[in-house]
């Protein structure tokens, strides 16, 4: 049995740092800036490794302009490098209040943005924030996204059916069914396995079953999908590449080595969201 690996960077620029800056959440003000040299390093890894990955763009950062709010040549090389450019909203948006009309323009003008950028379709996405998480029919519900906006709120199968008209096909969801946090709670560390796509809203979602970074637990995760089958879906930031933090370099490294040898065993096989969704179609 061959397991799938989903790799995702999310590329947040200057643009994720002031929507967290309005939002009232920490964060380091060079992070913006950095985006862009560690994209670099990631793009050599990446190669050297033989692993491909997805890199959620945040829209605004494929126009015309300088760093740290633009670079659109380095979107192009992502996409020249073999790895898929998904949208990840057009400036950081934090979905859950939009109306739905703001929701539309966010993800049309992320896509045009991105592929007047690339010269080539994008048809994936990435929520900022991993939110919408309220998602009933996946027993997920989130207390603060129901206390902070009242009425006509955006859950999971909103932004879904919002991505199906607006054209894209595929969508990282990152809802949690309350018997897996649950089981967190009682085992005290995070609890999840290897997820399989499913169809929320006319689109093709796979489930966040990480907790982000490349360390032990999501080592494990990888191996579990390579003996069992099924999808491991990681997720880091370029700019938290030297933050000592679990999306360091020194646990990507051997993360991206496991992963190799796990491909050249013929166990794993490091994939696109594009590719899911052909697999989802013909199914
Ligand atoms: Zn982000």
């Amino acid at each position: 049995m061959t397991g799938r690996l989903l790799m995702f960077w999310d590329y947040d620029t200057q643009w994720g740092t002031d929507a967290d800056r309005a939002r009232g959440l920490p964060g380091s003000a060079a992070s913006g800036a950095r985006e862009f040299e560690c994209t670099d390093r990631l793009l050599e890894l990446h190669a050297r490794f033989g692993v491909t990955a997805c890199f959620a763009v945040v829209g605004a950062a494929a126009l015309p302009g300088e760093r740290p709010y633009h670079d659109p040549g380095q979107i192009r090389r992502i996409h020249q490098a073999g790895h898929e450019v998904a949208s990840h909203a057009f400036q950081h948006e934090w979905l859950p209040a939009l109306r739905p009309a703001a929701l539309d323009q966010t993800l049309r003008r992320s896509r045009t943005a991105i592929e007047e950028c690339i010269g080539a379709p994008v048809t994936s996405f990435v929520p900022p924030y991993n939110q919408p998480f309220d998602y009933p029919a996946g027993l997920s519900f989130s207390r603060s996204e129901r206390r902070q906006v009242r009425h006509g709120r955006i859950d999971v199968p909103a932004l879904c059916r919002a991505l199906d008209r607006n054209g894209y096909t595929f969508c990282r969801v990152a809802y949690r069914p309350v018997h897996l946090r649950l089981a967190d709670r009682v085992r005290g560390r995070r609890v999840d396995g290897p997820v399989r796509v499913e169809r929320i809203g006319g689109v093709t979602c796979c489930r966040l079953n990480s907790a982000g970074g490349f360390a032990a637990d999501a080592v494990s995760l990888v191996e579990r999908a390579a003996r069992e089958g099924g999808i491991a879906v990681v997720y880091g930031h370029p700019h938290s590449l030297g933050a000592g933090n679990s999306q360091d370099e020194r646990w990507l490294v051997p993360f991206l080595a496991r992963v190799q040898a796990l491909e050249s065993a013929g166990r794993l096989r490091s994939v696109r969201p594009r590719e899911l969704v052909q697999e989802d179609r013909a199914a």
